[in-house]
């Protein structure tokens, strides 16, 4: 069921994803690590559903949206077409829509608190199945940041961890949107030797990197990296003429 999808569109993503994949492949044999074991997450939000099937069709499979009201039609509208995506969401998450997304993600990135974590666990009870999840840390200790703090991760996971519902694959973190010279590298490599400190051997996923800081992510570890403006172009531009 792709013959709805905009063809020039596909031609637009394939490009630009070939274009990452080369610089990925170039920071992995700098580091060693195998390009297999980054996965690169789609960030579709503010496009519209089409961009993200274009993306999808250029083999982009995981896409992550940061809000349930974006997430919820686009799933239900790859549904419809057939099209089977990982959908991640990526951004803050608050209890009273929990129940809009169980079953619908692939992967919850954002899981900032104890209670938002339980209210998973107990949604997802109810409609019969386990919802993965990502811890968002806050190593900055930045304010205006959502996460957990350093010590407050640990008492999370020894808390969470037996819980039915939810199964904690790993870490989240966002470094300063305006970071300073190495501010970004600096929360990446706090946040890698956090990961594993706490994994209790069961995780597999460190959820960091952007477009402008991808690369040094990588060098420290992450195995997903969330990419927008690198894949869809300029949002805000793009909302200005929509
Ligand atoms: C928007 C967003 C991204 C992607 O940002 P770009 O800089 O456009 O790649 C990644 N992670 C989160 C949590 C986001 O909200």
């Amino acid at each position: 069921m792709t013959a709805d999808i905009d063809a020039a569109l596909t031609g637009r993503f394939k490009e630009r994803y070939e274009v990452l994949k080369v610089s990925l492949n170039e920071v992995c044999s700098e580091c060693g690590r195998d390009p297999s074991s980054v996965t690169v997450i789609g960030v579709s939000k503010v496009f519209p559903v089409e961009y993200a099937k274009a993306a999808f069709a250029a083999g982009i499979k995981d896409l992550g949206e940061n809000r349930v009201q974006e997430l919820v039609p686009k799933t239900e509208s790859f549904l419809e077409a057939g099209l089977d995506a990982n959908w991640h969401l990526i951004g803050t998450l608050q209890k009273n829509k929990v129940k809009y997304i169980i079953g619908k993600t692939h992967l919850i990135h954002s899981v900032d608190s104890v209670e938002l974590a339980s209210e998973i666990a107990k949604r997802s009870i109810c409609n019969n199945v386990t919802s993965d999840i990502l811890l968002q840390v806050n190593v900055s200790g930045e304010e205006s940041k959502h996460g957990f703090t350093v010590d407050g991760v640990k008492e999370a996971v020894d808390g969470l961890s037996s819980l039915e519902g939810i199964r904690i694959r790993g870490l989240m973190t966002m470094a300063p949107i305006q970071s300073v010279d190495g501010e970004a590298e600096g929360v990446f490599e706090k946040t890698k030797i956090l990961y594993d400190d706490i994994n209790p051997g069961s995780w597999d996923t460190l959820s960091m990197g952007m477009s402008g800081d991808w690369r040094y992510a990588v060098m420290c570890g992450a195995t997903h990296i969330r990419i927008g403006t690198a894949l869809f172009g300029d949002r805000a531009a793009y909302s200005a003429k929509a």
